[in-house]
């Protein structure tokens, strides 16, 4: 299973750099496309798939449908 955040499409990706700045091995760069744009690119060699990145990315949250089951049982 692929835990890194290769499956975010482009289109969703905000270029926040949150997984730059948190993968552990250096294995993500931001790269500039021809618009200025700027999104992560993974180097697989430096990647061991530990899934920090794509735990923190806001894009790969579950859909609103799914909270209830995200939601803590102490307070809710
Ligand atoms: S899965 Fe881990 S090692 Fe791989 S790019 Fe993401 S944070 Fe870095
Ligand atoms: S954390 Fe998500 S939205 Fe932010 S740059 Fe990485 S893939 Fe894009």
């Amino acid at each position: 299973m692929n835990n890194d955040i290769s499956a975010i499409k482009k289109e969703a990706c905000t270029g926040c750099m949150a997984c730059y700045n948190i993968c552990p091995h250096n294995a993500i760069t931001m790269v500039e496309d021809k618009e200025g744009f700027k999104y992560p690119v993974i180097d697989k060699d430096k990647c061991t798939n530990c899934g920090l990145c794509s735990s923190c990315c806001a894009e790969n949250a579950p859909p609103p449908e799914l909270f209830n089951h995200w939601l803590c049982r102490h307070c809710a």
